[in-house]
């Protein structure tokens, strides 16, 4: 019987970790449904970017407040969370505070754990504000209603609940510890929950129950939010480190061009190329489709990008065109691929493999978005974890353009003009100085 809470323990902790990795199985396919791309080139400037802009926080910070606060959190967090690994082993052997050992270090770090979750509180609930009662307008652009808008609060709310759970038992812990219960080792020093438990009733009974449920509770919230990851923009947590590290080290403003199309310029302007030869090679380079159509038709990069999306919308409040009223808003581009290449996952799970379902990218991402940026950048430079929203409109553009033919009439016309005329504008090569004479 002793062992009954063992056994629950390693059940919930199975169950758990096995939904996990099945999740993450899926991340990875899915990512992986994306077309190859080469970012093996430079890693020592990967891993710097990958340690400035994902661990150091370096493009957080720009907006002081928020990633001041952002900052506390992510390290409570992570640091807070050191002290599940000692629940862990407690609830897997029936032991209490296993590493009380550890002595002074030991008193140190549960000392440290609560300053920072306090502060982790505090930070949570400044967010909250500044989403639920202040109302940021970034926070409430039209694409985040729905499950975007609740899963921003979910998790302000499982934060919350998750660092009061810490500190109530603690609590609960340091007054059982003062009145001497044999099974409360003396160990750890409780800066902020020796104030709140002077608020508790000192009745060993109603201690030990105080105590256990929010152990329970605690780990298993936080069991919650380790499966809640998936479905969530908190994602990010786990991909912000490798998106960081695989995100294009271009200079800012070079446009990739297709490999396809150079080769074949290069080869209309080389006078030694036998036309037969070409025939064959092109036969081998051309891509199937130009462009991207649907998710699938971008790199895994970018569709690591779309799950790796925070929705802070720092992207869309730089935006020329989303601040001049116009469709488009960059965050809006990786929210909508994220749901295509989960729509198509799910297709592929439900069938085996893929099943046409008459749908693409262009359903739920307009031509007008497509065609209101400017390429300006502000969108990639903004963006804390380095997502570049625009490479994906660029593609899509592409696609409009090679497949559909679809372009804007003033961009039809400016592009039949460079083919007839060498220039943009609608003259003969010969007219161009005309101008002089007038
Ligand atoms: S590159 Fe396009 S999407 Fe990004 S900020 Fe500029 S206009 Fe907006
Ligand atoms: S693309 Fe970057 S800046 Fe834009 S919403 Fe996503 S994480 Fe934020």
């Amino acid at each position: 019987m002793s062992y009954l809470s063992n056994i629950l323990f390693a059940i919930l902790l199975l169950i758990s970790v096995g939904f996990f990795a099945r999740n993450i199985k899926k991340l990875i396919r899915n990512i992986k449904l994306g077309k190859d791309v080469d970012r093996s080139d430079n890693s020592s400037l990967r891993w710097k970017n990958m340690i400035n802009i994902a661990l150091g926080q370096s493009k957080m910070v720009r907006r002081p407040i928020s990633g001041i606060l952002h900052t506390i959190v992510y390290i409570g967090f992570i640091i807070i969370n050191i002290e599940v690994l000692e629940i862990i082993i407690d609830g897997l052997l029936g032991t209490h505070r296993i590493f009380s050992f550890a002595g002074g270090i030991y008193d140190f770090l549960i000392g440290a754990f609560e300053i920072l979750a306090f502060l982790v509180l505090v930070s949570v609930i400044i967010f909250w504000i500044r989403r639920v009662i202040l109302k940021i307008p970034r926070f409430w652009n039209k694409e985040m209603t729905a499950w975007p808008k609740n899963d921003a609060l979910n998790i302000l709310y499982f934060e919350m609940v998750l660092m009061s759970l810490f500190l109530l038992m603690n609590a609960a812990d340091y007054s059982l510890q003062q009145l001497q219960v044999e099974a409360y080792v003396q160990a750890g020093s409780f800066p902020i929950s020796s104030y709140i438990a002077n608020w508790l009733p000192q009745n060993e009974v109603i201690l030990f129950y105080i105590e256990r449920i929010s152990w329970w509770a605690h780990i298993t919230g936080i069991l919650i939010f380790l499966n809640y990851l998936y479905y969530s923009k908190h994602l990010h947590i786990l991909l912000a480190f490798p998106n960081t590290y695989f995100a294009n080290l271009n200079q800012q403003g070079k446009l990739n061009n297709l490999e396809s199309v150079t080769s074949e310029v290069k080869l209309m302007l080389d006078p030694n190329v036998d036309p037969y030869a070409t025939v064959e090679s092109d036969n081998e380079t051309v891509p199937v489709k130009f462009g991207a159509e649907d998710a699938t038709d971008l790199s895994w990069v970018q569709l690591m990008n779309a799950y790796t999306c925070t929705e802070c919308g720092r992207c869309s409040s730089v935006c020329p065109a989303n601040l001049t009223g116009k469709e488009l808003s960059p965050r809006a581009i990786m929210m909508k691929t994220r749901d295509r290449i989960e729509e198509i996952g799910d297709n592929i799970d439900k069938n085996g493999q893929f099943e046409n379902d008459g749908k693409t990218l262009f359903d739920t991402i307009s031509a007008e978005e497509i065609w209101a940026c400017t390429t300006c950048n502000a969108c990639v430079t903004e963006c804390p974890i380095n997502i570049d929203p625009l490479s994906i409109i660029m593609d899509m553009r592409r696609f409009l353009v090679m497949e559909k033919s679809a372009a804007p009439q003033e961009l039809n016309m400016m592009m039949s003009n460079i083919e007839n005329n060498g220039a943009p504008w609608q003259y003969s090569q010969m007219d161009r100085l005309n101008w002089k004479d007038e």
